[in-house]
């Protein structure tokens, strides 16, 4: 029997990244402040047997193996789940290489969705079904900032951004996101490259300083906290990003930033109706199929996305 299930993916802004130090595994230390945005990928699952072996499509396609698909593998692995074959199909909407956790964000909503999915079969078989914490143990094994999208909100991200700590949701609307993508992506492992090179990590101290920070006020971060370290690398090796911060700051946002390791940058408004307006002007300089405006995903959204909560935990 076939069956199909749903979900949506979505992209993150990293409203406040402090870089540290580079730990043993190679990943840099992070205290960050992940913030899901109502901009989202489509991710359905079929259970088939049209097919030999898991399978993930992407529409438009993407390059190089689909993390969704490292996700299917890594949950059959971490909980001896063995049913038939699954189809995972998205309908890609958000930037890809775009430091918006595009990839990342479809595999843990293929985690959410595979947890659903294979429950009653888990439970007939004795086996244990997954729970939020579960999933994220596996998120982590597929990326830093994956665990934060197992359930979609407001999350404090501290290790590699792996640890994470659920935070207050800002009330709907409080802020609007104009969100300016480029023609051409920027990888996250250069980025991380030329911050390095640029001597840009903060101490494990200094960053434990930040982080405290960044902890006491991560509800509704100020603007001053409202700071990417990792731009300076995105920067210097796109200077051509300067001129989508500074149209940014130019049509009215109290913000501009890089997302994440980039080369997306995303201005931040207070007001928005002041965000409506920007956006058809930044769509005039860069196109309309560069500039999205965004919200934060919506407090009912974020509710609809959470995964049953183990009686008693
Ligand atoms: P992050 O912010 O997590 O570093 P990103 O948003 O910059 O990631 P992605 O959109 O996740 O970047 O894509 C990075 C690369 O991952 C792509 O170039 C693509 O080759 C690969 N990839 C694998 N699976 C996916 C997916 N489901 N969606 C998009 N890209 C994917």
């Amino acid at each position: 029997m076939s069956r199909g299930l749903q979900t949506i993916a979505p992209s993150k802004v990293n409203v406040c990244l402090l870089l540290g130090p580079t730990r043993a595994d190679g990943r840099h230390e992070l205290v960050t402040v992940f913030q899901a945005l109502d901009l989202a990928d489509d991710v359905h699952l079929l259970e088939t047997l049209d097919v030999r072996d898991d399978e993930v499509v992407c529409d438009p396609p993407v390059e190089g193996e689909n993390l969704a698909l490292r996700a299917i593998r890594a949950f059959r692995a971490a909980t001896g789940w063995n049913g038939p074959p699954v189809r995972v199909t998205i309908t890609k909407r958000i930037p890809v290489a775009g430091g918006m956790a595009g990839g990342s964000s479809d595999a843990a909503a293929t985690l959410r969705l595979l947890a659903t999915h294979a429950a009653p079969h888990l439970g007939r078989t004795g086996r244990t079904v997954p729970d939020a914490d579960d999933l994220r143990a596996i998120a982590a094994t597929l990326g830093a900032d994956v665990p934060a999208l197992v359930e979609p909100g407001r999350w404090l991200g501290t290790a590699a951004g792996e640890r994470v700590e659920r935070l207050p949701l800002l009330p709907d609307g409080r802020t609007a996101y104009v969100v300016v993508t480029s023609p051409t992506g920027l990888s996250t492992p250069d980025v991380f490259r030329e911050a390095d090179r640029l001597g840009l990590p903060r101490s494990s101290s200094q960053l434990a300083l930040g982080g405290r920070d960044v902890r006491a006020r991560a509800g509704d971060l100020p603007r001053v906290l409202c700071v990417n370290e990792l731009e300076p690398a995105a920067l210097s090796l796109r200077p051509d990003l300067r001129d989508t911060l500074a149209a940014l700051r130019a049509a009215g946002a109290e913000v501009a930033m890089v997302s994440g390791s980039g080369p997306t940058c995303v201005g931040l408004y207070d007001n928005p109706g002041r965000a409506r307006q920007a956006a058809p002007v930044l769509a005039e300089r860069f196109g309309a199929e560069h500039v999205r405006l965004a919200g934060a995903l919506p407090r009912e959204q974020v509710a609809a996305l959470e995964l049953p909560r183990v009686a008693g935990a």
